[in-house]
This record gives C-alpha cells, structure tokens and sequence, in this order.
C-alpha cells in the first residue's frame, strides 16, 4: 500500500523518533505548528479516526496512555493539545491514523 505513515512505521521513510514500541511509533511533524509538534501513529494502518472499531481500539486506547508520558518528557507541564483530523473538512491530508501533539506555547483556542 502506499501510505507514508506506513512506510515511516515500517522504517522505509526516515523520521526524528520520540517514542517506539511494538504497536506505535510517535515522531516529529516535518512542518511544526507549534515548538513541539509531535505525531503518534499505530504502526498497523487504519485509515483515520472514522476507521476505529473495537477491533482495533486498544491500540487507539494505547496511543492515549503512552501520550501522558511523551508530554512528560517534553516537559509539556504547561499542558498541550491533542488533535486528528478526521476527513476533507477536518483536512485530513494523510490517510493514516495519527493524533497529533502540540505544545511548548499558548495555543491558539479557535477549535474550528
Ligand atoms: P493531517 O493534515 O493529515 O492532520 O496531518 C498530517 C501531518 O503530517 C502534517 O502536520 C504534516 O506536516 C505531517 N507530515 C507530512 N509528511 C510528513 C513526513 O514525511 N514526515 C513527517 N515527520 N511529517 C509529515
Ligand atoms: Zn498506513
């Protein structure tokens, strides 16, 4: 399949890693919205968060237990936000589940 995140996941693109394990990888947005700007994946493809079943949802609920953690060691104490883009009008632009984190700054409140 040709899917970046699948390729990253699978080590074929080369990507600035925070955080491995068997199920997930998180790495480095290659365009930063904000100072840290990091995305967490499944490394099995599931296309976006339209695409969760509870087939696949531990590994969704694991991405959410190894999130604290990542934002630890960023040392985002000042709290951060948690994003995915879900489809054409959320701007989904890659078609592969990923949530991203942003922090190390005052967000920007405008949801939508
Ligand atoms: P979306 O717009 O689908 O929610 O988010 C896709 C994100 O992937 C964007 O923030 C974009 O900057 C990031 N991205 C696209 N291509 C690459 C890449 O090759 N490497 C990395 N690290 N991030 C990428
Ligand atoms: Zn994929």
């Amino acid at each position: 399949m040709d899917c970046l995140f699948c390729k990253i996941a699978h080590g074929e693109i080369p990507s600035t890693k925070v955080y491995e394990d068997e199920q997930i990888l998180a790495f480095r947005d290659i365009a930063p919205q904000a100072p840290t700007h990091i995305l967490v994946i499944p490394k099995e493809h599931i296309a976006s968060v339209g695409e969760i079943t509870e087939a696949n949802s531990k590994l969704v609920a694991h991405i959410f237990e190894v999130i604290p953690a990542i934002a630890a060691r960023e040392q985002l104490t000042n709290g951060y936000r948690v994003v995915s883009n879900c489809g054409a009008d959320a701007g989904q632009t890659v078609h592969h589940l990923h949530f991203h984190i942003l922090g190390g700054k005052v967000l920007n409140t405008e949801m939508a």
